[in-house]
């Protein structure tokens, strides 16, 4: 598995700060992704911050800031 091919996933520039970030996955996770999968069919265990950023490119750092801590147990 220490052998899984990665691939670099560019995310949408985050709303906020206007940076796009470049997120290392898995090849077969990225081409997924990028072919418009839904990233919580892929990724059920990310955060949801996290996720959120893949798909809509803003930070969990920048969402907090813009609207708060998210409201997650
Ligand atoms: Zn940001």
């Amino acid at each position: 598995m220490s052998n899984q091919p990665t691939a670099t996933f560019q995310t949408p520039a985050c709303f906020v700060c206007g940076r796009v970030s470049l997120i290392e996955l898995p090849a077969a996770t990225a081409a997924a992704l990028s072919a418009g999968v839904a990233v919580q069919h892929l990724l059920p265990a990310m955060p949801r911050p996290e996720r959120e950023q893949l798909i809509s490119g803003t930070h969990p750092a920048c969402w907090a800031a813009a609207f708060g801590e998210p409201d997650e147990t």
